[in-house]
């Protein structure tokens, strides 16, 4: 794929010729001094929000541009990594005639928006230990088939892919790949992000739902080539990050110190979380994990679950998806919480 990339082959019909809404703010910020802004039919009595946000969310880019080493035209911000996906399938999958792959069990919302967007989704689970299946998925793949995502550590299983085989999926699928890495700030594993400028049909989403703990402000990023970025840029909503969420998020990512320190806690609190989940007896497996959740196997989950709402915690029971029979998903609480967790799960009979 690498060698003869071109956009132009995966893109939609009609994205490839549409313009972008121009914005009243895109052509003139509120911040340039001096000025009069007559031009957005804004309420002029301020209430710090009365003035629409930057479109181009240029201070909270500049930010990440600085912690994450990609140039600012290789980023572009959701309404939650939602949003992101979303944009995904609206450029690069024809409604009704194309599809992508997902390798269950996954993160529902890649099928929830492919559902949503007419797009068809071919399912290759992944291997009993939780690893993509190279060959199936690519024998799997047709001209149709235009992207493939791979979720990295992976939801609900936790675990990490290994890098031969993303690298080798990357090389080898004839369209866009996406790696999800909503949990990669929980691993030891380095971001793909080092790679970026190698590959030009990989696209890399994250967020600061999880170890930024900002899931209520909702920002989801993507990381791509300047070319599809620019493509993404032109068919997301004008306005889609609004002003309370720019400024919270450039408060936490300026707060780096604070969100490491509750990492490394959080991590801590994982190994003693799975060190004591393995010493009850119904439960039959804790998988190893790369992110701030523990998949564990019980001997019934429908049951163990239900035990768990009466005394008041509520856990994931993961128990219908492919790969997942009688398991339940922990997240990772703060000590106070998972204590309680466990203390719980040892009076359960
Ligand atoms: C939680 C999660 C996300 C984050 O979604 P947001 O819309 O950014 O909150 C993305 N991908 C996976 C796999 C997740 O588990």
């Amino acid at each position: 794929m690498n060698s003869n990339f071109n956009i132009n082959n995966l893109l939609r019909d009609n994205i490839k010729s549409i313009k972008p809404y121009s914005s009243a703010r895109d052509e003139y910020k509120d911040t340039t001094d001096g000025m009069i802004f007559l031009d957005a039919n804004e309420n002029p009595f301020s209430t710090d929000v009365n003035r629409y946000p930057d479109p181009q969310q240029t201070a909270l880019k500049q930010r990440l541009s600085e912690l994450k080493g990609v140039s600012t035209q290789q980023i572009l911000l959701g309404n939650g990594s939602d949003e992101v996906l979303d944009l995904i399938f609206r450029a690069f999958c024809e409604p009704n005639r194309e599809n992508i792959i997902t390798l269950p069990p996954t993160y529902g919302m890649y099928n929830v928006l492919a559902n949503i967007n007419a797009i068809n989704t071919i399912e290759i689970p992944l291997t009993s230990d939780f690893q993509p299946d190279v060959d199936e998925i690519l024998s799997a793949a047709h001209s149709h088939t235009k992207v493939l995502f791979l979720c990295s550590p992976n939801n609900p299983t936790a675990n990490s892919f290994k890098a031969d085989a993303i690298a080798y999926l990357i090389e080898e699928f004839q369209g866009i790949v996406v790696i999800d890495e909503a949990y990669i700030d929980f691993s030891k594993k380095e971001s793909w992000l080092s790679r970026l400028n190698d590959f030009p049909n990989i696209i890399i989403t994250q967020t600061l739902s999880k170890a930024y703990g900002l899931a209520g402000i909702r920002l989801g990023i993507c990381y791509a080539s300047v070319e599809i970025i620019s493509v993404l840029n032109t068919i997301k909503p004008p306005y889609n990050i609004n002003q309370l969420t720019q400024e919270r998020a450039l408060e936490r990512l300026n707060a780096e110190d604070t969100v490491a320190k509750e990492i490394r806690k959080i991590v801590k609190q994982r190994k003693t979380l799975r060190k004591a989940l393995k010493s009850i007896d119904y439960i039959e497996k804790v998988y190893a994990s790369d992110a701030n959740f523990i998949l564990a196997k019980v001997d019934d989950a429908n049951k163990r679950y239900q035990q768990l709402v009466e005394k008041g915690i509520v856990v994931r029971n993961r128990t219908k998806q492919p790969l997942c029979e009688n398991c339940l998903r922990f997240s990772v609480g703060t000590k106070a919480e998972n204590e309680k967790l466990i203390q719980t799960l040892m009076q359960l009979s």
